[in-house]
């Protein structure tokens, strides 16, 4: 391309200040600023350049490029600031996702949130006094409904709660755990580790599958603090086992005077082999058996938010209370607010109807499979044959970090598409907009109606209808 005709390309480039005078652009200063727009428009005003010098063309390009450029803007803009924390539909089956967020709200939660969100609160303020208040004070009589007799305390995860309750009982000093416990949890939660970060010394007591009473109680010596157990919540040990139940446990730690701790995990609140699943007890009977202090988390099978709870004796609890740690796990204004709404349920015996991972629990097979061949009509409906669809048994999971090896049976919508792998449509669903997370078994595209929740159906049927080709939009 000669001198020439490039300068002729650069007369004929629109000019940035007359692009900003469009109403549409102007319009779309006011929501992202002046700024924004004005470095937006000079990538894309680039872009155009370089086409120009390739292509050479100039009055086509020019006029298409000028045609949408309003509408490439806006999209332009808005993906730039698009937030990288979105919904999506889980049809994976597994009832607590950690990858997905763990247990969704209820919507009195969300209320509650909502309430205290955008104004000024009394979260350490105390209204009788006109002066300043704890934050500790949340949440307190709920528990004390739901715990009679026991304190609890609030942090901002379960990892912080073992941390925290470590640290503060025993820093410096000797932690008795079985060697069948040592548990990882997702990656970076692991029990030696948080041990050290805690600064107490762990003591491994037993072997991997067989653990006595005997080995504890000869570990205990002058520096021993605390007898810790953890519970397994990600793996099973089966075959030649043997574990010391809690109530010896709790019997030995009375005799010996040391607390006995539990790392419960999944914050299960009600009796689940009520539902027909196993044998998780719930937290309120870890505390019946003895157990002086419990850990778990607040947003795995509780269905609240993010948090981490413990409960137990009032002097442990008063000691966690005044440790400096507690300060930099502390929650927020609305982690208590949606822990508060969350907590009624349970005191009010209204959990199980209110809260939604325990209502996704409870849908029975059949249910789930009316979900099921509903939403496998409806894929009919949308793309005549073009997908298949089957119905057939199977299981969703609890999930790990909660209960990992237990299986409720379910219905389950296999789809596939002639000409495409299973693989291929499970990339498709995740791209979409809302993404579905689906799971493959056995070279077959998996959907589990019962994590779809009340509201999603019709948002699923039409992402799988997309992958025929169909566009629903
Ligand atoms: C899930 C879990 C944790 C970690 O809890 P977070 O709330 O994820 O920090 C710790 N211990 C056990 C036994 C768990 O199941």
């Amino acid at each position: 391309m000669n001198s020439n005709t490039l300068q002729a390309i650069l007369r004929t480039l629109p000019k940035i200040d007359a692009l900003l005078r469009i109403p549409q652009i102007e319009a779309l200063q006011s929501s992202y600023g002046r700024e924004k727009v004005t470095q937006a428009l000079r990538a894309m005003v680039e872009d155009l350049r370089a086409e120009l010098v390739e292509k050479g063309e100039q009055a086509e390009v020019l006029k298409a490029w000028t045609t949408g450029l309003p509408g490439r803007l806006a999209g332009k803009l808005g993906n730039e600031l698009e937030s990288s924390l979105r919904p999506v539909i889980n049809a994976t089956g597994v009832l607590v996702h950690t990858n997905l967020g763990r247990s969704p709200l209820a919507p009195a939660a969300i209320r509650r949130m909502a309430d205290v969100a955008t104004v000024y609160t009394t979260l350490e303020y105390d209204l009788e006094k006109g002066s300043r208040g704890s934050r500790g004070v949340h949440a307190q009589r709920l528990f004390g409904m739901i715990f009679p007799g026991r304190a609890a305390h609030v942090v901002n995860n379960n990892a912080a709660a073992v941390l925290l309750a470590l640290n503060t009982l025993a820093e410096g000093r000797e932690v008795i755990v079985s060697r069948g416990e040592l548990v990882e949890i997702g990656g970076s939660f692991r029990i030696p580790d948080v041990m050290r970060k805690g600064q107490a010394i762990l003591k491994e007591v037993g072997t991997t599958n067989r653990t006595r009473l005997a080995d504890y109680e000869e570990a205990i010596g002058a520096n021993t603090a605390l007898l810790l157990k953890v519970h397994t919540s990600n793996y099973r040990i089966v075959g030649f086992t043997a574990q010391v139940s809690l109530s010896e446990l709790a019997e030995l730690g009375k005799r010996r005077n040391l607390p006995v701790m539990v790392d419960q995990g999944s914050g299960n609140l009600v009796d689940l082999s009520e539902m027909g699943i196993g044998a998780e007890p719930p937290v309120a009977t870890l505390l019946d058996q003895g157990a002086d202090l419990v850990t778990f988390s607040g947003d795995k099978l509780l269905g609240g938010p993010q948090s981490g709870i413990l409960v137990g004796r009032a002097d442990l609890l008063e000691r966690i209370r005044k440790n400096p740690l507690s300060r930099a796990l502390r929650v927020d204004k609305l982690t208590y607010a949606a822990l508060e709404a969350t907590l009624e349920s349970y005191a009010r015996g209204r959990a199980r109807a209110e809260l939604p991972v325990l209502r996704i629990m409870q849908q029975s097979a059949e249910s789930v499979g009316e979900r099921a061949r509903h939403c496998a009509a409806r894929i009919g409906e949308l793309t005549g044959d073009r997908m298949r669809t089957e119905i057939l048994p199977g299981a969703s999971l609890v999930g790990g970090g909660a209960a990992p090896t237990e299986e409720i049976p379910t219905i389950l919508l296999a789809v596939s598409c002639p000409g495409k792998s299973a693989t291929e449509l499970e990339c498709s669903l995740r791209a979409g907009l809302p993404p579905v997370v689906a799971r493959i078994q056995e070279d077959r595209l998996i959907l589990d109606l019962r994590t779809v929740l009340d509201g999603q159906e019709e948002d699923l049927a039409r992402a799988v209808a997309a992958l025929a080709g169909v566009s629903t939009r």
